[in-house]
């Protein structure tokens, strides 16, 4: 088994980000398998090395070891996304050989008003430029973003949590970028083939991005690569029913730590509210692994306390 954790360096770690590193770190080392951490950092200006320092800290602090990694190294590197836009670049112009690659001019005024403001929640471009002519693309005064054209397939996985997942190309996600207009590698282009070529087996990560998983099985075996086992996992919500993010009130791993938290209490809080122990107490590492069965996590989110620090230092 070769699972991967792909955090984001545009922010501080909050809980969010520890229960799925979390629950990748107890799948991958339950099974005695090798568990790869990838920087995804193609958001540029999103993305600060300050955070990407301060994550492999905040991972370390909690006791979630990886194998390979930016500082770990390993035979699949380089393991930060910067460093990796040669080998995007070879997929793309893979792609673009088959014919699949087309130029897109559209404004994001015109994106939003057909309903595709943002990537990844369920949007389908409605395939205005994909029949223009060399004549008419020659005419752009535009630098374009790139489309994949997807074929009418329908694509089936099975969800270690959801299950049985289906999904028509054509209607669940239609043509998407995989380089935007100002050069920047998509997500979708970055995530497959950075699971393939990484040979990653098992993918555990948030539920928001079960939408996206088809696609991504589609692009993988369009390169090549065999798609792995998915297991999608309930987002942490707080009392209004809002996922914890980095923009507003996620609680962050340094601000627990700072107030002398203990990573033993926080994994062994997240593990509880996920319904993994027996009891809410303090569990050590071997513990949480030897007591923790992911078999137990439903498909409801989970919410959290109000009061989080409150009810992370109940824990004895
Ligand atoms: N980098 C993505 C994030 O931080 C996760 C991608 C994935 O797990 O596929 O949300």
């Amino acid at each position: 088994m070769r699972g991967r954790f792909a955090p984001s360096p545009t922010g501080y770690i909050h809980l969010g980000n520890v229960w799925t590193a979390f629950l990748c770190w107890l799948q991958v080392r339950q099974a005695g398998g090798t568990l790869v951490l990838r920087i995804e950092d193609i958001d540029e200006q999103r993305s600060k090395p300050v955070f990407e320092q301060a994550l492999l800290e905040d991972l370390r602090w909690l006791g979630l070891t990886w194998d390979e990694g930016p500082d770990a190294g390993g035979a699949c590197g380089p393991y930060v996304q910067q460093q990796r836009y040669d080998f995007y670049a070879a997929c793309l112009q893979s792609i673009q050989e088959r014919g699949l690659l087309y130029p897109c001019y559209c404004s994001r005024a015109r994106l939003q008003a057909i309903g595709a403001p943002h990537a990844g929640e369920h949007t389908v471009y409605d395939g205005h430029c994909y029949g223009l002519t060399d004549e008419e693309r020659r005419q752009m005064k535009k630098a374009p973003s790139f489309r994949i054209h997807v074929p009418p397939r329908h694509i089936a996985f099975s969800d270690g949590i959801y299950g049985r997942q289906e999904a028509f190309l054509p209607t669940s996600c239609g043509d998407f970028v995989l380089r935007r207009a100002d050069g920047l590698y998509a997500y979708q282009l970055a995530v497959s083939a950075d699971d393939g070529a990484m040979a990653i087996t098992h993918v555990l990560r948030g539920r928001d991005l079960l939408s996206s998983t088809a696609q991504q099985i589609w692009l993988m075996e369009l390169l090549g690569y065999t798609p792995p086992v998915y297991t999608h996992v309930p987002m942490l919500i707080d009392g209004q029913g809002q996922r914890l993010s980095k923009r507003q009130h996620g609680i962050t791993v340094r601000e627990l730590r700072s107030h002398g938290v203990t990573a033993a209490q926080v994994l062994s809080y997240l593990a509880w509210k996920g319904g993994l122990l027996p009891d809410p107490a303090v569990y050590s590492l071997d513990e949480l692994l030897h007591y923790c069965d992911l078999q137990r996590l439903g498909q409801k989110d989970i919410r959290m306390d109000d009061d989080v620090y409150q009810a992370i230092t109940a824990f004895t």
